[in-house]
């Protein structure tokens, strides 16, 4: 369970968020939809811990990771995350890229790595060959997919995704986004999801968050969202992006 309250950032003298507030119940897939600057990264970084906001608080299954003087470093919440550009380390294969997100004390032996890694592969569509290529020899594609499979392994809690699917094409993209939910669903992992494409956000999602200038301009259930929209600028901006 995520709680997010009132939740304000500035970069120098802009500000970005104006007073978020957003709860996500445990299993719960959120997307995040809003134009280009409406403060979605931003937001994610602020959950993952890679940001402090400057007041208002973020509570990650009863504990305060960020607010008043408290902040729990990135490393220590339970969160994995999975940014637009991937990020994988460039000088290792894709396979130890991989098992470097698993638990040493779940996967103690090599076998028992390998055989996850290979699992994980398969659950984002790859051949388990791939485990033993580097990144640079991977299209953008497959490395969004090496990078997903990297934060599964590490079982987070809470999933955050910023537009994990967007270098891949159509069909890919579908099996793709099937094979993560089922994974996520399975595993009961929180996931928010920032994402440009209107049918992903009704297909993935069991809440869309509309993010307009650094606020939450309308938050619920997917079809209510987009039959109903709570204004004028909301529905345009729905409208426009199907
Ligand atoms: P997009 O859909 O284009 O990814 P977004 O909704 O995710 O956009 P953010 O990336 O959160 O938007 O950015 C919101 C605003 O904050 C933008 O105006 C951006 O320039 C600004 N911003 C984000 N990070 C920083 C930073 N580290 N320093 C200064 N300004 C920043």
């Amino acid at each position: 369970h995520l709680v997010i309250d009132n939740v304000t950032k500035s970069f120098g003298d802009v500000q970005v968020l104006h007073g978020v507030s957003l709860s996500v119940h445990r299993g719960i897939t959120t997307a995040i939809v809003g134009p280009s600057g409406s403060g979605k990264t931003t937001l994610l970084r602020l959950i993952a811990g890679f940001e402090a906001p400057d007041s208002g608080s973020i509570v990650l299954a009863d504990e305060v990771v960020a607010g008043g003087t408290r902040l729990v470093p990135a490393h220590r919440r339970n969160v994995g995350y999975v940014a637009q550009d991937g990020a994988l380390f460039p000088h290792l294969s894709v396979g130890r890229n991989i098992a470097f997100g698993l638990d040493r004390k779940k996967f103690r032996s090599r076998a028992a790595a390998e055989a996850r890694v290979a699992e994980l592969l398969q659950m984002v569509s790859l051949e388990p060959a791939y485990a033993r290529r580097r990144p640079d020899e991977l299209s953008g594609g497959q490395q969004q997919r090496v990078a997903l499979a990297r934060a599964l392994a590490r079982e987070p809690e809470l999933m955050l995704l910023d537009e994990p699917f967007s270098a891949l094409d159509a069909g890919l993209r579908v099996a793709t986004r099937k094979a993560v939910a089922r994974t996520l669903a399975e595993a009961g992992v929180t996931a928010i999801l920032v994402t440009h494409d209107q049918g992903e956000a009704l297909s993935f999602a069991d809440q869309v968050a509309v993010m307009r200038r650094g606020e939450l301009a309308q938050v619920g259930n997917p079809f209510v969202v987009y039959t109903r929209p709570s204004d004028r600028e909301t529905a345009e901006f729905l409208g426009d992006a199907v």
